[in-house]
């Protein structure tokens, strides 16, 4: 297969080009585009096969269920049971990072929601990303766009890496905004709403502003999240978590973060002036520092509670193949 790929205007997307790619989608093809988290791997959600592509071209497992993506808050009705508060919060954040897992509606395939009772939604904040999706006249199951466990990309070029010959085509609307994945909730039962993922949606944020207390998910709703179980972003080199105490460091390694370590064993260093900076640019840093001649990619574990530090931890900590329980 040969992978086109069509430059657009973020803001202003040709309209001929998103078209062509909303062909695709309608007619059971995967395109990667630009949303403000990631870069999507897309896919018409209501249409099985074209979501076992996805499975495919990722080499995802096929328990891992895929968000739909909208382009409005009541399309997203005609795939999730919405009760008061769905709506409450996209009112407040949509289009944005927040997504939310709901009782699925019947047309909503099982592969797409990975055999799952209930189904995710999100509407994007990223205009090329919604003129696609009105285009493709559905909704767009999107994973991110890279192969099952690599750093997910943040540009072009790194789908290009991880997903040339497997798809047909990637709109490339330039570098993202936000570069970590949406903050995902399960708000089935609105009395307890439940942290499945942190991420571009802070947590103190939803909560100050609905007034609500996001709780952390027990075993068996985390059952009910199997994405969260599987090794993640990681590059083709060790990831180790470095937390500003003294001590030992590796022998030779390459340091991303914002308060570097002074050492003659640092061979490449990207540093970050704050936790957004950071977070934008963690998955592009791992791809760039993983092509480095060194033992391994040693990361700032970022403190704080509020704004991205929670999603940045917990895309670390899987980077580094380690469990952290914060939630
Ligand atoms: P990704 O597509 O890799 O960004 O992952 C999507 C995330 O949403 C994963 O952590 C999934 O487990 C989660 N997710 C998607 N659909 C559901 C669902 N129906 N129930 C619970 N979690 C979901
Ligand atoms: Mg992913």
């Amino acid at each position: 297969m040969i992978t086109v790929t069509a430059t657009v205007d973020r803001w202003n997307p040709d309209p001929l080009i998103t078209g062509k790619a909303g062909r695709i989608i309608r007619s059971g093809g995967l395109v990667a585009f630009p949303t403000e988290t990631v870069y999507g791997l897309g896919a018409d959600a209501l249409n099985p096969e074209a979501v076992r592509k996805i499975y495919e071209a990722k080499g995802r497992p096929s328990d891992n269920p895929l968000i739909l993506h909208v382009y409005s808050p009541s399309q997203a009705s005609q795939y999730v049971k919405m009760n008061r508060l769905a709506w409450r919060l996209t009112d407040e954040f949509w289009p944005g990072p927040l997504t939310l897992v709901l009782p699925a509606m019947d047309i909503v395939p099982s592969i797409t929601r990975g055999g799952l009772p209930t189904a995710a939604v999100r509407m994007p904040d990223n205009p090329t990303a919604r003129a696609l999706i009105y285009a493709a006249n559905t909704a767009i199951a999107a994973p991110s766009a890279n192969l099952s466990g690599r750093p997910s990309p943040t540009d072009a070029e790194a789908v290009l890496q991880d997903m040339a010959g497997r798809i047909d085509m990637i709109v490339d609307g330039g570098s993202v905004t936000l570069g970590i994945e949406s903050t995902v909730i399960d708000i089935t039962n609105p009395e307890h709403v439940l942290m499945l993922r942190p991420g571009g949606m802070p947590r103190e944020v939803i909560e100050e502003r609905i007034g609500i207390t996001i709780e952390a998910p027990d075993d068996t709703s985390l059952k009910r999240s199997p994405g969260t179980h599987y090794k993640h972003y990681a590059p083709s080199i060790p990831v180790k978590i470095w937390r500003k105490k003294p001590g030992r460091l590796p022998k030779s390694f390459a340091f991303m973060g914002m308060n570097p370590p002074k050492s003659l064993a640092m061979k490449k260093s990207i540093i970050f002036t704050s936790i957004e900076n950071y977070a934008h640019g963690y998955f592009a840093g791992l791809r760039k520092l993983e092509t480095e001649d060194v033992a391994c990619i040693l990361v700032e574990w970022p403190e704080g509670d509020t704004g991205l530090s929670e999603g940045l931890r917990d895309r670390i900590s899987r980077s580094a193949g380690v469990e952290v329980s914060e939630n």
